[in-house]
């Protein structure tokens, strides 16, 4: 096992009750590190509906999901916490200390007094690929993730999808790999109008091939990918030769290593109190989504709230000698001094 970081506290996950939850201990003077499987911050409010409008932000009469989210890591920019992104946390453990041993599926350990679960409606996961046999191509000529683009610069690549990802990236390849080819089961695509349009331009003059059908089948020589079977919707096949095949059909949530954590768990929802958002186990808090409570609703603001809470709860839990005082952040110069703003002077 890799040495452990020792934390005060961690948070699993970083959408918007995952950061305000950064916000709420930073002002606590509480440090913290973030862990998320999405390689951004921001949760469903990212993954889902970057650019459409959120109307009941208290205070905020209108921002879009991304606008949320960058507004959330602004304001805890002062605290500088710690983000691990594209890791999901596989274990979590109660020590003989007390302490909680975290695991991520990157192998990173961190070993903290507090944890917050901010996991939403799980961690999000990309939809597979159905066929049997491809596990171990996965990685290496099948992917469902770019991580280094100039990976495929020359190679024969079939993208598979019809959403913004895969279209994004049809785009981005199309003068840098040999060929570029898009499946996607239907000549309808759920994507922004001018990446459309702009695929469309590019099939029209040749640079790039749009077939309409399914991957059904491939073939394989000396466990290297060489073709894959495209079925159409008349039921003719075909075989397209390839060096790499990309996926994009979306990510879905999944509660995942959560349900084995040893917590009270009621219809994939973390069962909580509503004085501390604490869970069955003392020291793990559960905010947003993923918690459950009589009246709960998944609304960003109740999440919000919820992080206030569970903040002060831990703070007397981190340090049971000390008195934890609420103080305005307005009027507060303890405040003013860890958000490194200055005091203000009321007459
Ligand atoms: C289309 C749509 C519109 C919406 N509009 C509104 C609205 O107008 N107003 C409103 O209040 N709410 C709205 N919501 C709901 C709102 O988005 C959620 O209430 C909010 O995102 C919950 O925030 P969260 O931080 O609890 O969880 P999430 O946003 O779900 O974030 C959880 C994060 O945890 C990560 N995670 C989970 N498990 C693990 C793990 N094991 N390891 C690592 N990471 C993990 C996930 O990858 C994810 O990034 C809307 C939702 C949708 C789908």
């Amino acid at each position: 096992m890799h040495s452990p970081t020792e934390a005060d506290a961690v948070i699993i996950g970083a959408g918007p009750v995952g950061l305000f939850q950064v916000f709420e201990l930073g002002l606590l003077e509480i440090k913290v590190h973030v862990i998320d499987s999405l390689p951004e911050a921001g949760g469903q409010c990212i993954e889902l509906y970057p650019d459409k409008p959120i109307y009941d932000i208290p205070a905020i009469p209108v921002c879009s999901g991304r606008e949320l989210t960058n507004n959330l890591l602004k304001q805890i920019e002062p605290f500088s916490p710690k983000f691990h992104l594209g890791q999901e946390v596989t274990q979590l453990e109660k020590q003989a200390d007390g302490r909680f041993l975290i695991r991520t599926s990157q192998d990173q350990y961190f070993l903290s007094k507090t944890v917050f679960i901010a996991a939403g409606v799980g961690a999000f996961q990309p939809r597979l690929l159905n066929l049997a046999g491809i596990e171990s191509l996965v990685d290496q000529q099948i992917f469902y993730r770019v991580k280094y683009p100039e990976r495929f610069t020359g190679k024969r690549i079939v993208i598979c999808g019809g959403g913004d990802s895969a279209l994004d990236w049809v785009l981005y390849f199309a003068d840098k790999a040999a060929s570029v080819t898009l499946i996607h089961r239907r000549d309808d695509f759920k994507a922004a109008p001018q990446s459309i349009a702009k695929m469309r331009e590019l099939c029209a003059t040749g640079k790039i091939q749009l077939l309409i059908g399914q991957i059904t089948g491939y073939e394989t020589t000396e466990n290297k990918l060489t073709d894959i079977v495209v079925t159409d919707i008349e039921g003719k096949t075909k075989m397209l030769p390839l060096d790499d095949l990309l996926i994009f059909f979306g990510l879905s949530p999944k509660l995942g290593p959560i349900a084995e954590w040893g917590l009270d768990i009621d219809r994939k929802q973390i069962a909580v109190d509503t004085e501390k958002f604490q869970t069955s186990i003392a020291g793990i808090y559960a905010v947003g989504d993923i918690n459950v409570y009589p009246g709960k609703k998944k609304l960003i603001l109740s999440g919000f709230h919820e992080a206030a809470l569970a903040a002060f709860a831990a703070a007397a839990y981190i340090h049971p000698e000390k008195q934890i005082q609420l103080q305005y952040t307005t009027t507060s110069p303890k405040l003013h001094k860890v958000l490194g703003v200055k005091s203000p002077t009321f007459e």
